[in-house]
């Protein structure tokens, strides 16, 4: 075990763009584990505060120490807010911890108990377990009923739950084969990172559909969500946990194993638009940069001549970027988005709830005033924020509003670990292109092409109909895994053409 000291906690900057945006899909879960290096809770409260875009609802943390055994703390709120306090990480000794943010879909949604927040943890013949689990189980409504009829007794409403209960179940004789054995009855999307008294295990889903990735810290080393997250703790970014890989952490190294049966890998397409963040990596290339080459794109396939292209902030920032660059039309500033809304109005009045979009967006005047302006935005969900943000910019003068979306029409709620409204909340689900422009009342309005998007991405041919390379399910309607608990509840697949 290293001695690496685990640094202050920097806790000055939030990068919490995603929860505080009502017209945003959440990305639910962020998951973070170290082993090897003393004090593992500090980097894990490090990493767990760069991964707050995940999730900003609850978070927790496990520990073990050799003397003190496991630890456990799980808390409602961000976690600079209480995961920051010695009296706290105290009572988290250890060189190994893992972590995890929430925001809730499967589960109580709404009024998340804390027994609802991860890890979970296990006691179990051959010794404990806890597991942090990002994703979304499609099957979990049928594994449950089978395992309460079985005798399990859920603690939680958690999908993710249910994995403790099949390695419970599991007749294998270790730890690492029973969450094999267990993830092989589960059906949808899991990054999942783990830990028994000695290892740290990381498991994709054979799909790849949420990132994982591994670092190296001294003599330790991290699995991550994000390779921000390995940044804060000062870890190197050695390789991304391949879809479908497990991988054993132990103080004599990485063990990794393909314990599924392989299948084409479907990453999620919208991490790189929306959920990750732009100082990530992902597929061996910065998040920021393919957020630029999305604007590039965009500029190509929706040119419109105007005076100002003006990021919807701060996720629309790189797109917008990578517009003006293609266009040649000067880029400004034209919305400043106040950083420090945070939670300043846990209970808002009548009053200020109606200011709505205003209390975190003003639009820049002195700029936006008679000019014919280019808004580029991450995605359009219910429509209600876009249409907000087109009125504040007419009512400081634009001339015209032209909307570019850096994503295709969001037509399909996700299943895999985001949270989306139901199918007919969505605006695209309902409306042509034609009807959402008249609808937000803008002089024109334009999504990125789904080739378009996977060009940006690099894949130079565009998407592979026949087997696309990617999940884009929200935009297309083709979900790799058939959500079959939606299914069953009346969910309405799109009809084979
Ligand atoms: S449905 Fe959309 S958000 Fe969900 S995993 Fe697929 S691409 Fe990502």
């Amino acid at each position: 075990m290293s001695k690496i000291m685990p640094p202050a906690h920097p806790f000055d900057t939030s990068y919490l763009q995603a929860g505080e945006d009502g017209d945003k899909l959440k990305e639910e879960c962020g998951v973070f584990g170290v082993t090897g290096v003393a004090d593992a809770s500090n980097f894990v409260a490090l990493g767990l505060h760069a991964l707050q875009h995940r999730g900003q609802e609850a978070g927790g943390i496990v520990s073990h120490d050799p003397e003190q055994g496991f630890q456990s703390a799980r808390r409602f709120g961000y976690v600079r807010d209480n995961f920051t306090s010695q009296d706290v990480m105290q009572t988290l000794p250890g060189p190994l911890a893992i972590g995890h943010v929430r925001y809730s879909t499967a589960g109580s949604k709404g009024q998340t108990a804390i027994r609802d927040v991860q890890p979970f943890f296990g006691e179990f013949a051959m010794g404990g377990a806890a597991i942090a689990h990002n994703g979304n189980i499609t099957n979990a409504n049928a594994l449950r009923r089978e395992l309460i009829e079985r005798g399990s007794i859920f603690q939680s409403s958690s999908d993710s739950e249910c994995i403790i209960h099949l390695m419970a179940r599991s007749l294998q004789r270790t730890i690492p084969e029973r969450m094999e054995d267990a993830l092989r009855r589960v059906e949808g999307a899991f990054s999942i990172v783990a830990m028994t008294r000695t290892k740290l295990i990381g498991v994709r889903d054979p799909l790849g559909v949420r990132p994982l990735v591994l670092g190296k810290i001294g003599e330790g080393w991290a699995l991550s969500s994000e390779t921000c997250a390995l940044d804060i703790i000062g870890a190197e970014f050695i390789r991304e946990i391949a879809p479908g890989e497990m991988v054993v952490i132990t103080d004599k190294g990485v063990e990794s194993q393909f314990p599924f049966r392989p299948q084409k890998p479907r990453f999620c397409i919208f991490e790189h638009v929306y959920f990750s963040r732009p100082d990530s990596i992902l597929g061996g290339r910065s998040v920021y940069e393919t957020r630029e080459a999305i604007g590039r794109e965009l500029a190509k396939e929706a040119p419109v001549e105007a005076d100002l292209v003006c990021p919807v902030p701060d996720s629309g920032t790189p797109a917008a970027i990578g517009y003006s660059l293609q266009s040649g039309i000067p880029y400004a500033m034209g919305i400043i988005r106040n950083q420090y809304m945070g939670r300043t109005f846990i209970e808002p009045t009548e009053q200020i709830r109606n200011m709505g979009v205003r209390l975190k967006l003003n639009v820049n005047r002195a700029l936006i005033r008679g000019k014919r302006v280019i808004l580029v935005d991450d995605s359009v969900v219910r429509g209600t924020t876009s249409r907000k943000i087109k009125e504040m910019i007419l009512d400081a003068g634009a001339k015209e509003v032209h909307f570019r979306i850096a994503s295709p029409p969001t037509a399909w709620p996700c299943f895999y670990g985001v949270d989306t409204p139901q199918r007919e909340k969505l605006l695209a689900a309902t409306m042509s292109e034609e009807e959402m422009r008249d609808h937000l009342q803008v002089d024109s309005l334009k999504f990125i092409s789904l080739d378009g998007l996977y060009r940006a991405v690099g894949e130079a041919k565009g998407r592979n109909s026949d087997q696309p390379q990617y999940c884009d399910a929200c935009f297309s309607g083709e979900y790799p895994v058939i959500p079959s608990d939606q299914v069953e509840e009346g969910f309405q697949m799109k009809a084979a053409e």
